[in-house]
Parts: structure tokens; C-alpha cells; sequence
């Protein structure tokens, strides 16, 4: 808390590239990767447009046992192909307590879905790595219970732990869930931990990205992580939600206009 560190966190992703700083970071790729030529034109693009850290999931938690469930092991060997071509450090979701060590191989940080907000074993595995740690809070998670998860990690040694407003879950249907934009100053007045938004979630219609995202600066975080795909309508999963690459330039370069991204 705070009171315990009254100063900011800076959490290093990479070799010279630090979230809670004075640069706000852009992550941006697609919901799931699905072949070598998806991942690497969009790395190649969002690198293009001034992003910094490359997202993409292997691992998807997805709400029908039915639906695309990721491509695992080798989608981590395609996002650290897209790495190699790109120098994008990238993120992706370990669902599962036994695949742990297995993502700590590939990722550069170790995204928490907000579905595991309160799987406490996966964050106490997590919180003994030296590894970053994106912790998305739950689409019913008090500001509280929130902090007390990232705790769990923090508490087991690892303090490279970045917080992740992504929407939470209200009687409003307009958007898939409903973005809490004043949780970036709460979070900030309780915690020294970086706070990031992920738009893309929180709204679900890519047409309101921009706009939420540029909310979100104003707000204060520290940065975004939003979906980018080539064809969204073609997308395995969260097409409705993802920015074509033009898209997501044109976005990047307002955001330039006000805000300074690493
Ligand atoms: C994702 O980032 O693709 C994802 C599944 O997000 P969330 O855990 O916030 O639903
Ligand atoms: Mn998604």
C-alpha cells in the first residue's frame, strides 16, 4: 500500500522499458494468436504504430467449453517467433497453475485473466517468479479484494506486480462490461503498483476503444493493453472489440498529442 511505500512502482518489462514511469506503454496485439502470418503482421503493426509490448493469448479462458480454447504451446512458440522479429516483449495469459512454468518459458510478463483474479495458488506460483505480473481484476472485484490478490503475489517475494482495470460487470448491457475509470485514481491513492487499462474488454465494441483509452490517460494510468487484428471479422475470438491496424494508428497518434508513450 501507500502507506507501507509511499513512492511509485516502476516495473521493468524489459531492458530499458519501465511501466510507472513518466511514459505511459502500449500493449497491443490479438485476443488469441492463431498462425505464424496473424501474429506476425500484427506484431509488425502495432510495433509500427509505437507500440511496445506485444499481446497475445495461447491460453484462452473462454466462457463455452466449445469455443476456441487457444493454441498453447505453439501459439507461445509463434508470439516468441513475433519477438524475434520484432524486439516486442510480449504478453500472454497463463490460465492454469500447471502450464506456469511452461508460459514463464516464453512471456516476458504473465498475464492474470480476470477470471483468476482470486485463484490464489496461481498467484502465490506466480508471486515466487522473477517475472512481471499484469493482475486483470475481476469482472466482480472490489477495489479491495483486488488489492489483497495482488498482495499474494507481492507477500511471495516477486514485487514486478502491474494492476489491470479491464470493466466490471453492471444492469448496463450497452457495453460488454462497464470500464470503472475512477478505479485508476483509487487504485493510485492506495497502491504504489502501475495501473494499466484494457479497454478493449471493459467495452467490447471496438468503436469505443479510442475514446475510453483516451479516458483512461486523462484518469492517469500508466498504460494500455488493447486488442489489435487484421481481420477482426475473421478473429477466433473478440473480433467485435479489436482495432484494425489503421485503427489502432490512427488512435496511437492522438494519443501522441497528449500523452507521453515509451
Ligand atoms: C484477454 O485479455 O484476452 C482476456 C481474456 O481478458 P479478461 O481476462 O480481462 O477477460
Ligand atoms: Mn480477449
Amino acid at each position: 500500500s501507500r502507506e507501507v511505500k509511499p513512492e511509485p512502482s516502476v516495473v521493468e518489462i524489459a531492458p530499458g522499458l519501465q511501466v510507472g514511469g513518466d511514459k505511459m506503454v502500449v500493449m497491443a496485439g490479438p485476443c488469441s494468436v492463431e498462425s505464424e502470418e496473424q501474429i506476425l503482421e500484427t506484431a509488425h503493426a502495432v510495433k509500427q504504430s509505437g507500440a511496445t509490448v506485444l499481446r497475445g493469448g495461447a491460453f484462452k479462458p473462454r466462457t463455452s467449453p466449445y469455443s476456441f480454447q487457444g493454441m498453447e504451446e505453439e501459439g507461445l512458440k509463434l508470439l516468441a517467433l513475433a519477438r524475434e522479429a520484432t524486439g516486442l516483449p510480449i504478453i500472454t495469459e497463463v490460465v492454469n497453475p500447471r502450464d506456469v512454468e511452461l508460459v514463464a518459458r516464453y512471456a516476458d510478463i504473465m498475464q492474470v485473466g480476470a477470471r483468476n483474479v482470486q485463484n490464489f495458488a496461481l498467484l502465490k506460483m506466480l508471486g515466487q517468479l522473477d517475472k512481471p505480473v499484469l493482475l486483470k481484476r475481476g469482472m466482480a472485484t472490489t477495489i479491495q479484494e483486488f488489492l489483497m490478490s495482488a498482495e499474494y503475489i507481492l507477500a511471495e517475494g516477486n514485487r514486478r506486480v502491474m494492476l489491470c482495470e479491464r470493466g466490471i460487470r453492471t444492469f448496463e448491457t450497452a457495453t460488454r462490461n462497464t470500464l470503472d475509470i475512477s478505479a485508476v485514481p483509487v487504485l493510485k491513492g492506495q497502491t504504489h503498483l502501475p495501473v494499466i487499462i484494457d479497454p478493449s474488454h471493459a467495452t467490447g465494441h471496438a468503436h469505443l476503444v479510442p475514446s475510453m483509452s483516451y479516458a483512461a490517460v486523462a484518469a492517469g494510468c500508466d498504460g494500455l493493453i488493447v486488442e489489435v487484428h487484421p481481420h477482426p471479422e475473421k478473429a477466433a475470438s473478440d473480433g467485435p472489440q479489436s482495432l484494425r491496424p489503421a485503427e489502432f494508428a490512427a488512435m496511437m497518434k492522438k494519443l501522441a498529442e497528449f500523452a507521453k508513450v515509451a
